[in-house]
């Protein structure tokens, strides 16, 4: 095991931020640290009503003229540890570990995610001998979780049209556009009767899942379209009464699993139509998801929806789409919107179903949710959406883009930087939807397995990419 070396200005705010505590919500300490820095070494600071912090810095000699340039990086992490760690994100500090080149955390994820892009920013803000125009570092609130942060914060307070956005996880990459989205609930009371008879227990396992921005386009399948589009199949032949259905885990994920319980008339078939659903649908999956069993069981049920109400269930949930709607002919593989039926569930009281759509222009989002509502409209179903986010759309003309691009290949011996963009949701969106004309790039170092105990940081691409950001800095 090495010891960190922390002669480098980055490298030791990065490990006093791994002192402080800052999970999603819980950032009100590390919010504090950042302006105490400030008020230490003379720099202007704001901190506002959700903690997020604003720090300025004069341009150096020479670049007075030149138009402002936000940094931004968010401050909180995900607290995940590891099964046997006894890890406490409301007070210790994290325990680092150095092996092989990698930071790494002892159980739990480290933070690089942001705290590398925190670093950075801290690190530029103190340094007098970089060349720079006048900087606004920008440091936000739970992005992790709600992107309140980034939603609630004040642009007069940012007055500038150029953002670095430091939350990358990959150096020679740049994000150039990101997805906006919203969630869907649909709701409708549910009667339940008692009854005594035998029915049947229908599983779905083995699937690959995935998030379902990261992983949509890869078109593997979805165990609560599965259920439902076997379901609808046998109620051709005999009526269907639910018992129980309930599939996934998140809203923003592809769910892996489901089940339902359900009783059948005329089910002399029922095996049989099963067996034939099960391999068509495992050969149309054989190259995105060859992993999935369905099993169906007789079981006892002891309590029944109606009829009606049944059939409209499974026929919603077989008409509701799903999955990869556009890819972009413009940016390749990128997906333009898509929909994720993350979670089924069936109360005793009522049923409830999320759903969360995404994409690429703002418009796309506006029409798949309005798909999604007007169907539940024609089955007398409630509808409501939550948790909105702008799309960053993708600029065609983008001066900052263009400078990165020439400054990444002069410091990396004529190497071209990547540049694409993603169908997840970034805070970018936010900035873009309340400033259209800002223009954005996001960077960051070699990041591996963020969001787990596993998290590490590339302590080489961490060097190289700050020397870059600083390149990049004295270039605008
Ligand atoms: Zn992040």
């Amino acid at each position: 095991m090495t010891i960190l070396d922390v002669s480098k200005s980055y490298v030791r705010i990065f490990e006093e931020l791994t002192k402080i505590p800052h999970g999603s919500g819980d950032e009100k300490q590390i919010s504090d640290y950042l302006v105490q820095v400030a008020h230490d070494h003379n720099l202007k600071v704001v901190q506002d009503s959700s903690n997020n912090v604003i720090i300025y810095k004069d341009a150096s000699l020479g670049y007075e003229s030149h138009e402002p340039v936000i940094l931004q990086a968010h401050i909180d992490m995900v607290n995940e540890k590891n099964s046997d760690s006894h890890h406490d994100f409301t007070k210790d500090p994290l325990e680092l570990v150095v092996e092989d080149g990698f930071l790494k955390a002892k159980g739990t994820t480290l933070g690089a995610d942001d705290g590398a892009g925190v670093a950075y920013i801290v690190s530029i803000l103190l340094d007098s001998n970089l060349k720079h125009p006048p900087l606004i570092g920008l440091f936000t609130v739970n992005e992790e979780a709600t992107m309140e942060g980034a939603f609630n914060i004040d642009m007069d307070l940012i007055k500038a049209k150029r953002l670095i956005n430091i939350d990358g996880e990959e150096e020679d990459s740049s994000i150039t556009g990101s997805a906006g989205g919203m969630d869907i609930t649909i709701t409708h009371p549910i009667h339940r009767q008692n009854t005594q008879q035998e029915g049947y227990c229908l599983k779905v396992r083995g699937l690959l899942g995935g998030h379902s921005g990261a992983e949509i386009h890869a078109e593997r399948g979805n165990s609560n379209k599965i259920i439902a589009r076997i379901l609808h199949t046998l109620s051709k032949e005999g009526t269907i009464q639910l018992s129980t259905f309930k599939g996934g885990l998140k809203i923003n994920a592809i769910p892996r699993e489901a089940d339902a319980t359900f009783t059948m008339k005329n089910d002399a078939k029922c095996r049989e139509i099963v067996d034939k659903c099960i391999q068509e649908i495992q050969k149309e999956l054989e190259f995105t998801d060859s992993g999935l069993v369905v099993t169906l069981e007789k079981q006892n049920i002891e309590s029944i929806i109606d009829e009606k109400t049944s059939q409209s269930i499974i026929d919603y949930l077989y008409l509701v789409p799903t999955g990869l709607r556009h890819k972009s002919d413009h940016l390749q593989g990128l997906t333009t919107s898509s929909e994720n039926l993350g979670i089924v569930d069936l109360t005793d009281t009522t049923f409830e179903f999320g759903l969360s759509v995404r994409g690429a222009l703002d418009s796309y989002v506006q029409d798949l949710a309005d798909e999604v509502q007007t169907l539940a409209k024609v089955f007398g179903f409630d509808a409501t959406t939550e948790n909105w986010y702008p799309a960053w759309d993708y600029m065609d003309k983008s001066p900052m883009r263009d400078t990165m691009a020439k400054v990444y290949k002069e410091v990396h011996n004529g190497k071209e930087i990547q540049m694409y963009a993603v169908h997840g949701g970034l805070e970018c969106g936010i900035f873009k939807g309340k400033c259209p004309d800002l223009d954005i790039v996001a960077i960051g170092p070699n990041i591996y397995d963020v969001h787990t105990p596993d998290e590490k940081l590339d302590l080489a691409s961490f060097d190289r990419t700050y020397s870059f950001l600083c390149k990049y800095l004295e270039n605008l």
